[in-house]
């Protein structure tokens, strides 16, 4: 999966550079911009190889949105512009050895609606009318995130087929604004709403503090050898071996053979992220300033508090009150249980028949 074009222009880079004070003012560690063009050849091939081998498992609306993914004017009619963002999570492993572990991206808020949020107000700091607001997309639209992050120039692809943000690695969500107006345009705009000297601060305020560190794809295979279910496969991510989809996403029982995968990971599982060194020095906290993680993200100390018998006794209103307002409900309370009885032993386990349909 690499991919060595330049990714962005430099008008691109230009307009990037205004832009970028008001997005780190908004908690953005990375913003970029493109024209919203159709996706490349490339990666549609890819992505139609990577649904038709089954990778997919059982996320059918992948299938279903596949057209939709490749443009953008399916999303929104009118956009000429898109911008890509990313916005940092909790990287440091927040749960003591022995107890059971949510994946990172889940321990706070809901990042579809933290991420929107802050989309919407750099948007709201940009002036516009409100028929210019365009859309805020994270993970809520047929957009291929990762394609438009790696194109704007936000990040770079890795082999476990993450995107890392020179700084700040994989631990990052990324969000769209989707904007009906050209680059032109919204420069023209911009030069009426900012003053000049704008674009030295923009500099600025998103470089302090970050140390450049190595941010592409060593291909050195930690994340396919560490990978417990084997999912990861010179083809890409398989879903139907990942214990992140089959923990998140997948409804129904969950085989013995996983539950011995599963280990104390009873949401997600973040084992790619970590053993790749591209993560390390921000793992590790070495040549690397702290990372000002948004509030939202943060794990409740009752979180941080639950022993495994603990998780294991769960009641419904208890895990309302953990996962209030967290992705985590994603699972529901059936699927968390499930998760919680396959960590605890081997047997086959009984899980939800309901499938979700998703966005
Ligand atoms: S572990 Fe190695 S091969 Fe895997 S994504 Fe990281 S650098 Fe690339
Ligand atoms: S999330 Fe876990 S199971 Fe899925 S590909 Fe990464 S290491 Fe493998």
């Amino acid at each position: 999966m690499h991919h060595h074009l330049p990714p962005i222009t430099a008008q691109e880079a230009a307009l990037c550079r205004r832009l970028k004070s008001v997005a780190a003012q908004c908690g953005f560690v990375s913003i970029g911009v493109a024209e919203a063009e159709p996706i490349a050849a490339w990666r549609s091939e890819q992505f139609a190889q990577w649904l038709e081998r089954g990778q997919a498992a059982g996320m059918d609306y992948l299938h279903r949105q596949a057209p939709l993914r490749q443009d953008l004017t399916a999303v929104l009619p009118e956009v000429q512009t898109v911008f890509s963002f990313a916005l940092p999570y909790v990287a440091e492993q927040p749960f003591r050895d022995g107890d059971f572990r949510i994946s990172r991206y889940a321990l706070g808020r809901d990042y579809h609606e933290v991420v929107r949020e802050k989309i919407r107000l750099f948007v709201s700091r940009l002036g516009l009318a409100e028929s210019q607001q365009g859309r805020a997309c994270c993970d809520t639209a047929p957009v291929d995130e990762r394609y438009w992050a790696w194109r704007c120039g936000v990040g770079q692809w890795l082999d476990n087929a993450q995107i890392a943000v020179e700084g700040y690695g994989t631990f990052v969500f990324l969000g769209e604004w989707l904007c009906p107006l050209t680059m032109q345009q919204l420069s023209m705009h911009l030069d009426t709403i900012f003053p000049d000297e704008m674009d030295e601060n923009a500099a600025d305020a998103t470089t302090k503090g970050n140390a450049p560190t190595i941010s592409s794809c060593l291909s050195c295979g930690r994340c396919r050898r560490a990978c417990p279910g084997g999912a990861l496969t010179a083809q890409g991510m398989d879903a139907r071996k990942c214990l992140s989809y089959l923990t998140i996403e997948h409804r129904g029982d969950l085989p013995a053979s996983v539950s011995q995968q599963m280990g104390q990971r009873i949401y997600g599982c973040d084992t790619c992220a970590e053993v790749c060194p591209v993560n390390h020095p921000i793992l590790l906290g070495e040549d690397v300033p702290p990372v000002a993680v948004c509030e939202d993200f943060l794990p409740s100390s009752e979180l941080l508090s639950m022993r495994p018998d603990d998780w294991v006794n769960l009641t419904v209103d208890q895990y309302r009150r953990l996962f209030k307002g967290s992705a985590v409900k994603r699972a529901k309370y059936e699927g968390l249980m499930r998760n919680i009885r396959a960590a605890c032993g081997g047997d086959d386990v009984e899980g939800v028949a309901e499938p979700e349909v998703l966005m």
